[in-house]
């Protein structure tokens, strides 16, 4: 997909298959964004990699929110973490968008 492609040229490195799947093997989340996205409504938004590596999907309105899988991933190492709490426009609760309340 060409938001990978585009992530790639900017120098992310993702994670490689077998340190994909020794996370599962360790317990953590089946779902993957490079490798086994689940289907949430944000999969086909952009994505950015924050210098944390959560990958966060930015909304049409320009507002990046935390990529459910991405989050899973850093929730399972750090049920604690804050990487969750983001200057959030209410676009990544599924449902028509509460800024223009269209359907995107
Ligand atoms: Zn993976
Ligand atoms: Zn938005
Ligand atoms: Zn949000
Ligand atoms: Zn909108």
């Amino acid at each position: 997909m060409t938001l990978w492609a585009d992530l790639l040229a900017s120098g992310v490195k993702p994670h490689t298959k077998k340190q994909c799947k020794a996370t599962w093997w360790e317990g953590g989340p089946k779902a993957c964004v490079v490798h086994r996205p689940s289907d949430h409504f944000m999969r086909e938004w952009p994505l950015v990699c924050r210098t944390s590596r959560l990958l966060e999907r930015v909304c049409a309105h320009g507002v990046g929110h935390p990529d459910p899988d991405s989050l899973a991933y850093f929730l399972w190492r750090d049920p604690e973490t804050e990487l969750g709490f983001h200057g959030c426009d209410g676009c990544c609760t599924p449902g028509a968008c509460p800024v223009c309340s269209l359907d995107h």
